[in-house]
C-alpha cells in the first residue's frame, strides 16, 4: 500500500472526482485514487523522463487506460482547461508548487479543490492562495517515519476566516497554519521543537565565527528562535 503521507491526501479527494496529479513521480497517489474508486478519472503529470516511464509503467499494470492517461511535461501545461476537479502537488517545496500554480493559472479555471503537500515552504503556499482567489479549507499536520508533513486544501474564494480574530497576527497564522494553529496538535509543537533546534545548532556555529556579518545573523536568528517560544 501506498504511504500515510499520500493516503492522507487521498482523503481529501471528493469522490467521483477527476483529478490531475502533478509531479507524480511513480504514480502512486493516482493508482490508489482509482483502485480505491475515488477518482473517476486520473491524469498524471511529470516533468522529467525517467518518473515519466515509470508512472506509464505503473499506470499500464492496472489496466485502466480508459480511466487515466499519464503526460509528460511541466506543471499544468500537461492539462486542459476544464479537464479536471482537483488538482494534487505534493513533495515539492512550497515556493515551485506556487510557481507551477501561478506559471498554470489560465488552467484553473473550473478546478474546485486543490491539495498541496509542500515539504517546506508552506507560507508561500498559504500566502499564494490568498493573493489569488483560493480559500484554505482545511489543513493537517501529519509524522511518517520520523517526517513531518503538511497537507493544505484551498478552493476557490477570498479569505475572511480563519485569518482574523485570532491571537495570532495575520503573518503569523500565514507562518503556522490557521487550522494547526487552531488545532495546536503535538506534531505541530514538534515541527516547532525541530526548527527551534535547527536554528541552536546555526547558532553554536556563528558564535564561532568571528566575521563580521556574523553578528548580524545572530540577531536575526535569536529574534526567530524567541518567536517560536512564543508560539509553542
Ligand atoms: N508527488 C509524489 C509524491 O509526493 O510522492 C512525488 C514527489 S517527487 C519528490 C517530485 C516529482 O515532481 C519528481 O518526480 C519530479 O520529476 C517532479 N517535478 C518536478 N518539477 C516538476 C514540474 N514543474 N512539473 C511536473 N513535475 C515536476
Amino acid at each position: 500500500t501506498i504511504s500515510k503521507r499520500l493516503q492522507t491526501i487521498a482523503r481529501y479527494c471528493p469522490e467521483g472526482a477527476r483529478v490531475a496529479d502533478i509531479g507524480s513521480d511513480h504514480a502512486l497517489l493516482a493508482s490508489y485514487l482509482l483502485v480505491k474508486g475515488i477518482a473517476s478519472h486520473v491524469i498524471a503529470g511529470e516533468l522529467n523522463e525517467g518518473p515519466y516511464q515509470a508512472a506509464l509503467k505503473q499506470i499500464h499494470t492496472l489496466q485502466e487506460g480508459h480511466r487515466a492517461s499519464v503526460r509528460k511535461g511541466d506543471g499544468l501545461a500537461v492539462l486542459r482547461s476544464g479537464e479536471v476537479d482537483v488538482i494534487c502537488i505534493a513533495g515539492m517545496g512550497g515556493q515551485l508548487i506556487s510557481s507551477i500554480l501561478e506559471a498554470g493559472a489560465d488552467k484553473l479555471s473550473g478546478v474546485k479543490r486543490l491539495i498541496l503537500q509542500p515539504n517546506v515552504g508552506e507560507e508561500v503556499v498559504r500566502r499564494w492562495f490568498m493573493d489569488n482567489g483560493w480559500r484554505l479549507i482545511a489543513e493537517t499536520i501529519m509524522e511518517e517515519d520520523g517526517i513531518i508533513y503538511e497537507i493544505l486544501v484551498a478552493e476557490p474564494g477570498h479569505v475572511t476566516l480563519p485569518y482574523d480574530e485570532k491571537d495570532r497576527t495575520l503573518e503569523e497564522l500565514l507562518r503556522i497554519g490557521p487550522f494547526l494553529w487552531e488545532e495546536k496538535s503535538p506534531v505541530l509543537e514538534q515541527k516547532w521543537l525541530n526548527e527551534r533546534e535547527k536554528w541552536h545548532k546555526v547558532l553554536a556555529q556563528l558564535q564561532k565565527s568571528d566575521k563580521p556579518e556574523a553578528a548580524e545573523r545572530i540577531k536575526q536568528i535569536q529574534a526567530e528562535v524567541k518567536w517560536i517560544d512564543e508560539v509553542i
